[in-house]
């Protein structure tokens, strides 16, 4: 018998991943709402990432200076905790920056601390705390975001 021939591209690999529940609650949406199967969002967020260090690498090294990084997006969707209504909430001059040196070059750590959000639905405002943290340069690592009540409830 005679197998199939085997292309370059043929998927062998495996790689099994562990996701807690909020994020396997974030690669459904993203499926549903792209239309995309969970394993083809996997493989372009890798991609993403991948192009994003081969960028960091080539920046680290001492003859390539021309490049200019771009930073990663600060823009997030926010829940109004009273109403529900998203809100787009912009963190680029909201944020303390500390930057720590690691092996692909630097991290950057954008805190913020009870930056307030005003809902654009019910006018109610929120706190927000938390962080987003950039690394490789370039590149999304992390974030811890968390929206509170300020106001009582009537
Ligand atoms: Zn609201």
């Amino acid at each position: 018998m005679r197998g199939r021939p085997k292309s370059d591209n043929s998927r062998e690999k495996q790689y099994r991943v562990r996701l807690n529940e909020k994020e396997a609650l974030n690669l459904d949406y993203v499926s549903s709402t792209t239309g995309q199967a969970k394993s083809d969002i996997i493989r372009k967020a890798l991609n993403e990432y991948l192009h994003k260090v081969q960028i960091n690498e080539y920046n680290l090294s001492p003859e390539n200076d021309d490049l200019i990084m771009e930073g990663i997006n600060m823009q997030r969707v926010l829940k109004c905790p009273y109403c529900g209504k998203t809100n787009i909430f912009d963190f680029t001059d909201l944020c303390n920056v500390s930057s720590y040196e690691r092996q692909m070059g630097t991290e950057n750590l954008y805190e913020f601390d009870e930056v307030e959000l005003i809902c654009t639905n019910c006018n109610k405002k929120s706190m927000v705390n938390g962080y987003i943290s950039e690394y490789p340069l370039g590149a999304f690592n992390g974030e811890e975001i968390k929206v509170a009540k300020l106001e009582e409830e009537e």
